[in-house]
């Protein structure tokens, strides 16, 4: 059972291309995503599940989805249930393998009674603060607590009464014992318990001691067959902590494996910063579209298979990076172009009377549905004498390079006929209204006797147009890196137009069919999606992407200098 895709095959397909060799988990391939539910997943968080979900499909393994849940105070159901429905939506599959931390909490404390029955686990009476004094620096060793050399007998009465509720919140802890003067902080006699008189939105108010985040990651681990465990490069320096309680524990022992972070451009992806924006009403949500989750990701348009298809394509690395916001939104835009119909849709509309064209007249002019995709076929659009077109395309003074509509110039309306601007009207100096005229040979937007026009616009029929609230956004930033900016606030780097409104929009009816979170393409204007938010009185559509390709040119110039 080897990965099929040799040519981009990354450390980690690599370590386990050599597991499976040396038969190291009798074949076996089995990872987790384990993401603590104390807010709803980004992009970050997908890179994680492509690679962990991804793997046990390439391998013919398994992945489980389990909530790292041993923190009660930050955690909550909403997270859980968010989670969920994004990793399903992001196309993955977990069988009947969702999983909690807090389901093993029995267990864990039959480990750690088995750690200070052996020796190697006591209760210590310090503050935090003289805990972390007692600790050092990297510099300066760290000094043996008082307590240490408690004996076994009174380490398992004291550890039993924390967890009968004896104690109050941080009277005692539970610690490993390592060694105080290790070169690795985190292998100075670190905490696996504390006590914390709080309810856990499972295990609801049985525990008032709850494990730490380095004791529990490896038992969950080790209680369902890991093979490997697959982590951010934060947690490298934690690996040996990993493997000693498991080693000390002799239980199963999966292995630690890690790989750098995702970074994106003028975007923050820290669950401390993306509440920050939510509860400070920054942001509508946890879903809005300007945010990196996924949630807000859906919401805006963004398809699962382009977000899979960029984490497949930035790779796993050693290193920590940052990725262009540019390179995803091409990601994106690769997707919807393939597989997006095309609309007409006016943003911000300029009502556009043709003159020679009869009063009551409705014409189905034929469009095709998508040009990349000959099976999407055609549909009808009305036109009529009335009809709106672009405010941007139509300029009384056109400077030299404007080859849209000005006065006495003719342009072709998209599948219809050649246009000529007759006559602007105005009100208070500012346009209302064009008159124009329109000629009846060149049906179809071609003209019989061959002649040319520059330009050609979209545009709505005004009696059948329907009106709908477009959404636009902008980067959430200023900058590219909000929160790498020393003594800043990432706040202050927010961009005070990252959304636009527009609310007098007019779109073909043919759109009424679509549903929320239906996909499409406004021609000239970018990639649409309709908001959950929409209802049978209004209808609200975010701008995906515009369908300027700025990863496109980048990449253009770079060839042209190489
Ligand atoms: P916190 O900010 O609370 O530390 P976290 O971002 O590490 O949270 P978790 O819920 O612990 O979030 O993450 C679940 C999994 O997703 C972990 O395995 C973590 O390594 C991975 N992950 C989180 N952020 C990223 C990221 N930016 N890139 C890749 N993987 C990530
Ligand atoms: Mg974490």
């Amino acid at each position: 059972m080897q990965s099929s895709n040799n040519a981009s095959k990354d450390f980690i397909r690599e370590i386990i291309d050599e597991d499976l060799k040396t038969n190291k988990y009798n074949g076996r391939v089995h990872t987790r995503f384990p993401p603590e539910p104390n807010g709803y997943l980004h992009i970050g968080h997908a890179k994680s599940i492509c690679l962990n979900f991804g793997i046990a499909e390439d391998y013919g393994g398994l992945c489980n989805l389990r909530f790292d849940d041993t923190n009660p105070t930050k955690e909550e159901e909403e997270y859980v249930k968010s989670i969920i429905e994004d990793v399903r939506w992001l196309g993955f599959d977990w069988d009947d393998r969702l999983l909690f931390g807090s389901d093993y909490f029995d267990q864990m404390y039959e480990y750690a009674v088995q750690l200070i029955k052996a020796g190697k686990a006591y209760v210590d009476d310090l503050s935090a603060d003289e805990i972390s004094w007692f600790r050092g620096t990297t510099t300066t060793p760290g000094e043996n607590s008082p307590n240490r050399d408690r004996s076994i007998e009174e380490n398992l009465n004291l550890f039993e009464q924390m967890k009968t509720g004896e104690f109050g919140d941080g009277e005692k802890v539970l610690r490993a014992k390592i060694d105080m003067s290790h070169p690795n902080l985190n292998m100075r006699d670190p905490i696996m318990y504390r006590i914390l008189h709080a309810s856990h939105h499972r295990t609801k108010d049985k525990w008032c001691i709850y494990p730490m985040y380095d004791w529990a990651h490896g038992l969950e681990d080790s209680i369902e067959g890991i093979t490997h465990s697959i982590c951010t490069l934060e947690f490298e320096n934690h690996r040996p902590l990993y493997d000693w309680f498991l080693d000390a524990l002799d239980v199963y022992h999966p292995q630690q494996i890690e790989f750098a972070r995702l970074n994106l451009t003028f975007t923050v992806m820290s669950k401390r910063m993306l509440l920050e924006l939510v509860e400070g009403k920054y942001v509508n949500g946890w879903d809005d579209p300007r945010l990196p989750t996924i949630s807000g990701m859906r919401r805006r348009g963004y398809s699962p298979s382009s977000i899979r298809n960029f984490c497949k394509r930035i790779g796993v690395a050693k290193v920590n990076s940052m990725v262009d916001f540019d390179f995803l939104e091409y990601c994106v835009r690769e997707d919807l172009n393939k597989t997006s119909l095309r609309f007409m849709g006016v943003l911000r509309p300029l009502k556009v009377v043709i003159e020679n064209y009869p009063d009551n007249k409705i014409e189905e002019i034929e469009a095709i549905n998508n040009p990349e995709d000959p099976e999407a076929g055609t549909r009808k659009i009305p036109f009529s004498k009335v009809l709106y077109i672009e405010q941007d395309d139509f300029m009384e003074d056109p400077p030299k390079k404007f080859y849209r509509l000005a006065p006495g110039r003719e342009v072709r309306f998209r599948y219809a006929y050649f246009i000529t601007c007759k006559e602007v009207i105005k009100k208070d100096d500012k346009i209302i209204e064009l008159r124009c005229t329109y000629d009846p040979e060149t049906k179809g937007g071609y003209a019989p006797d061959g002649r040319k026009v520059k330009s050609t616009i979209h545009w709505v029929s005004a009696e059948n147009a329907i009106d709908a609230e477009v959404r636009l956004y902008e980067r959430l930033f200023t900058v590219k890196d909000p929160a790498g900016q020393k003594g800043t606030d990432f706040k202050e780097f927010l961009n005070s137009d990252s959304l636009e409104i527009l609310n007098s929009c007019k779109i073909e009816p043919e759109l009424k069919k679509m549903k929320p979170l239906d996909r499409f393409q406004f021609e000239r204007l970018g990639y649409f999606c309709i908001d959950p938010d929409s209802n049978s009185e209004k209808l609200i559509i975010n701008r995906t992407a515009t369908l300027r390709d700025i990863w496109a040119k980048i990449q253009k110039k770079q060839e042209n200098k190489n």
